[in-house]
């Protein structure tokens, strides 16, 4: 059957706007999450009044690769008093406050002891830094370094009313699942507290994302992840080493709601289907969309692309995390993202999975010189859309390549006619008989060949 996988925006594909998308992450904004806890679980439940997430628990202590799932925290208040009582730093005033993981403490001290557990960023002296000790026993807090500036020497009474021991680590996960059982994996980090960008954005791209495929038909099957970052996805990898087999593509999302351009970063392998297809994509929408080189740092590509599971999978953003000055800190708030760039995201996702779920390879099968287009009526076939000077090249490219090794993109990038034009002309001679589609198993067996 000729036909174009659509899922970008259309009846059976309803989007989710922008402004649903910062209602969203209004909602899961003041929730104190960390890499585990009853944050990530409040979290969880909220996706789930969203899109049908199953969540799994994996106790502390289990052996993941060469890590250990960490002891469970948790924290109900946190506070630091001066000498009239009055709370000066305050956790129920920003989470930020409490640095992630911090010991329980309850005690009265000097300035000077305390100052040693108070970080500060005097470059940015209005923003609170966010912090964590994950994996280092210890407790601190977090303020504004105009703050800081207030403090006088004296008598300060410090409590963080917090609980470290054995409990789970807890992830959510969704399947959807295709014609094919090779998988696109969709992950976003669910550990960091009030921090709008990264990654409160990337959760609800993802969500909505979820929402769009769920009415779709799909020749892929789609995996969402929602795991905190870095020990999650070990976790899961670990557990999940047969699954991770057949991930053949892959996006990690992260900071995808500020206002910069987007930006790419490439997997490991450097030429997959996903990096060339986001490249594409990014190349044709927006001149000031970067494309980067896979490095070794970053968020959960990282583990994907180590060199034991080494899979297909890139990671798209805005801003590069560490590269601007709200990073980490109070300043990436609910201002600092915005409606128009998670819609815009999100279109971007759609669009490159939508080229995915068509990146067909096809046979020609008239392939001793060309055939007669005219006679089959193929001139003029594409009402309007492309004048028909344009859908001839189309087509003798696609007959001209398509000896089962080339697929659509490659034909694409050789011939520079856009992606889905190519598509519509496929499909038209698919619909005249000169051209066969390969079924996934033809095409997989052509890759191993080839
Ligand atoms: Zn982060």
């Amino acid at each position: 059957m000729s036909s174009t996988t659509q899922l970008t925006k259309t009846d059976a594909v309803p989007m989710t706007s922008g402004e649903e998308m910062i209602r969203w992450v209004e909602a899961l904004f003041p929730i104190c999450r960390s890499i585990t806890g009853n944050g990530v679980r409040e979290t969880l439940r909220r996706i789930q009044t969203w899109i049908p997430i199953r969540t799994h628990e994996v106790p502390s202590g289990t052996k993941v690769f060469d890590w250990t799932v960490p002891l469970e925290w948790n924290i109900r208040d946190a506070f630091v008093k001066d000498a009239t009582g009055r709370r000066i730093i305050d956790f129920h005033r920003s989470n930020l406050h409490v640095v992630n993981y911090s010991v329980p403490v309850h005690q009265k001290m000097t300035f000077v002891e305390l100052r040693k557990h108070l970080h500060t960023l005097p470059d940015r002296p209005d923003y609170i830094p966010y912090r964590t000790s994950y994996y280092k026993e210890d407790w601190g807090f977090c303020l504004s370094h105009r703050d800081l500036l207030q403090f006088s020497e004296g008598e300060y009474e410090v409590q963080i009313d917090s609980s470290l021991g054995p409990g789970h680590l807890t992830y959510g996960e969704l399947v959807l699942p295709g014609k094919l059982q090779e998988e696109v994996l969709i992950s976003c980090h669910i550990c960091h507290p009030s921090l709008a960008n990264d990654n409160l954005s990337g959760v609800v791209v993802a969500v909505a994302l979820a929402r769009a495929l769920a009415n779709a038909p799909l020749r892929y099957t789609y995996r969402f992840l929602f795991i905190p970052g870095t020990i999650g996805a070990i976790t899961w990898l670990a557990c999940n080493e047969a699954v991770a087999e057949r991930i053949h593509h892959g996006l990690v999302l992260a900071g995808v709601g500020d206002r910069a351009p987007l930006t790419y970063k490439k997997s490991r392998r450097s030429n997959a289907e996903i990096d060339r297809a986001a490249g594409y994509i990014l190349r044709h929408l927006d001149r000031a969309a970067k494309v980067l080189d896979f490095s070794p740092y970053g968020y959960d590509e990282r583990q994907y692309c180590s060199p034991g599971f080494d899979l297909a999978v890139g990671r798209l953003s805005r801003s590069v995390h560490g590269e601007f000055p709200e990073y980490h800190t109070s300043a990436d708030n609910l201002s600092f993202i915005q409606p128009e760039s998670l819609a815009d995201s999100l279109s971007v996702c759609l669009q490159v999975l939508t080229l995915l779920e068509n990146n067909h390879r096809y046979q020609n099968l008239n392939p001793k010189c060309e055939p007669q287009l005219g006679k089959r009526g193929l001139y003029h076939t594409f009402g309007g859309q492309l004048d028909s000077g344009q859908s001839e090249l189309a087509m003798l490219w696609i007959l001209n390549q398509s000896d089962g090794t080339n697929c659509l993109l490659d034909i694409a990038e050789r011939s520079g006619i856009e992606f889905s034009h190519l598509k519509q002309a496929a499909n038209a001679l698919e619909a005249a008989g000169l051209l066969r589609k390969l079924d996934d198993a033809d095409t997989r067996l052509a890759r191993q060949v080839g």
